[in-house]
């Protein structure tokens, strides 16, 4: 029979989450997304677009993710915008076991999500071959509003404790570099 979780109240069997549990669960959620202390993996142009949505006329302050970091150990949503080559893809990934749990990604563009156009042998076809990524912004470059449009959705996600513990068991999965 499974363990009842450390610390929830776990009266009923058949009741694996406590209301104390799921309330404090929904609490710290609700902090952490409103909270993102974005660090920026800007490679080419894509980070541009980035440089916009800081600025006052898109306003990332208005999401709660204006503290942009240049430490990774300072930061907790990682922001890859630009072509990543199979060079710099063990530089990456170092970068981002140096933030600590929970951390997010958003890969911004074609280049970052997939290569793009440069087909070739040095481009990494997607970042998603080194680290995990929580939301793709589609694009080249993605606008702006487009950026907007990810953070809710990883908002929503950060707020979604299912979404929290299949990604815990996600990123501990055994990801292959090159
Ligand atoms: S997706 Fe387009 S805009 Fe973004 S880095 Fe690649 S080429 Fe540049």
């Amino acid at each position: 029979m499974a363990q009842p979780p450390v610390g929830a109240l776990h009266q009923d069997a058949g009741l694996n989450q406590s209301i104390l549990t799921t309330s404090v669960d929904a609490l710290v959620g609700w902090g952490r997304k409103n909270s993102l202390w974005p660090f920026t993996y800007g490679t080419a142009c894509c980070a541009i677009e980035f440089m916009a949505l800081a600025g006052s006329k898109f306003d990332i302050s208005r999401f709660g993710a204006e503290f942009i970091r240049f430490s990774p150990r300072h930061s907790d949503l990682m922001v890859v915008a630009g072509t990543i080559t199979y060079k710099q893809a063990p530089i990456l990934r170092r970068i981002w076991e140096q933030m600590a749990e929970p951390r997010w990604v958003l890969s911004v563009g074609a280049c970052a999500s997939t290569g793009g156009f440069y087909d070739c042998y040095c481009t990494l076809p997607g970042i998603d071959e080194v680290i995990p990524v929580d939301v793709y912004i589609a694009g080249c470059p993605p606008r702006p509003e487009a950026f907007i449009d990810a953070i809710l959705q990883l908002q929503d996600k950060i707020q979604d404790a299912s979404y929290m513990r299949d990604r815990a068991n996600r990123t501990h999965e055994r990801i292959h570099i090159g």
